[in-house]
């Protein structure tokens, strides 16, 4: 049986094994509009899925249950973790009595703004729905995400899209033009209740320009787009972290088109269109130790 990967590939397997890529993000541009009474934010952002992604591998098992193991010591094994929450909840829905054992390839930094967590989580939820032959769409399967992440639904639909409500209002945007992207994660973890408590709303006088990046995008204007990278959370970030500015500001140096912060943080990423300058950018950074998490990635869309 041909079995359609997640990632896009066709491979010869039988069904009882899946493999899936849980690709990251990161936000080219991201806005608050409003902070709702229940406490979330309105938000009106642009996401880009990138070719760094996890490993998620799905097993039947005749032993009921949900096992987990990963490579990464830091993510949790447990029901914490949202690859266990989305078997858990395709699993009970549909009265699954067999078991699944579940292996995270970790590769995507952790508490990044890059929605690692998110992303293996929606490989799940597509990777339990195949191997049980479930019959979700993908419009169910994103119903069904949301419920357990407001990032969830992106994660399944990947590519480019505006994101809108809490996150979960998607309209898909035409692919970015090819670039490289470097993105480098400083060994420092940003509290996301922290960014949204202190980001002060009312004080904001610059917006980032979400319509003319969509445009942009509809152009196929790689310039209309860096030029118009912004992200609202750094006027919190940027002064508490300055790790966060001396990446960008390398990037700039090396010859980024633009930089910018990803989600609440704390990764930084840098638009090349020059995979020489972008590589020895990344060799920069590592060189100087500003961290150990910098890699060389592409926009990633799903094949149609
Ligand atoms: P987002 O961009 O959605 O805010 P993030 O990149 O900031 O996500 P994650 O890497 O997804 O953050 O992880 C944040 C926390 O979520 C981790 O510290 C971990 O305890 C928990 N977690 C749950 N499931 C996973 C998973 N599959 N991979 C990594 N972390 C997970």
């Amino acid at each position: 049986m041909y079995t359609l990967l997640f990632g896009g590939r066709y491979t010869r397997k039988l069904m009882n094994e899946i493999r899936l890529k849980a690709h990251a993000k990161i936000n080219l541009g991201l806005d608050v509009l409003r902070r709702r009474e229940d406490g979330y934010h309105e938000v009106k952002m642009v996401m880009q899925s990138l070719s760094l992604h996890d490993e998620i591998r799905i097993r039947k098992s005749r032993r009921p249950g949900i096992r987990i193991s990963c490579d990464h010591a830091g993510v949790p094994t447990d029901g914490r973790n949202l690859v266990y929450k989305a078997a858990a909840l395709l699993m009970e829905e549909f009265s699954i009595t067999e078991g699944v054992d579940l292996m995270i390839r970790k590769r995507i930094p952790m508490a990044a703004g890059m929605a690692g967590g998110s992303s293996d989580g929606a490989a799940t939820l597509v990777g339990i729905n195949q191997l049980f032959q479930l019959g979700l769409s993908q419009k169910e399967l994103m119903e069904r995400g949301v419920t357990l992440g407001a990032d969830i639904p992106f994660c399944i639909m990947r590519g480019t899209a505006l994101s809108e409500g809490i996150g979960e209002i998607l309209t898909k945007l035409p692919g970015m033009p090819s670039c490289y992207i470097v993105v480098a994660k400083p060994p420092i973890d940003v509290s996301t209740k922290f960014v949204y408590t202190n980001l002060k709303l009312n004080e904001l006088t610059d917006h980032p320009d979400i319509d003319g990046m969509v445009e942009a995008l509809d152009r196929k204007d790689l310039e209309g787009i860096t030029t118009r990278l912004a992200n609202v959370l750094e006027t919190v970030t940027l002064p508490a972290y300055p790790v966060i500015t001396e990446l960008k500001d390398i990037m700039k140096t090396e010859g980024a088109q633009g930089s910018l912060m990803t989600g609440s943080g704390s990764t930084v990423f840098g638009i090349f269109t020059d995979e020489a300058k972008a590589k020895h950018c990344a060799y920069k950074i590592l060189s100087k130790c500003y961290t150990k998490e910098c890699f060389v990635t592409t926009p990633y869309s799903p094949a149609q």
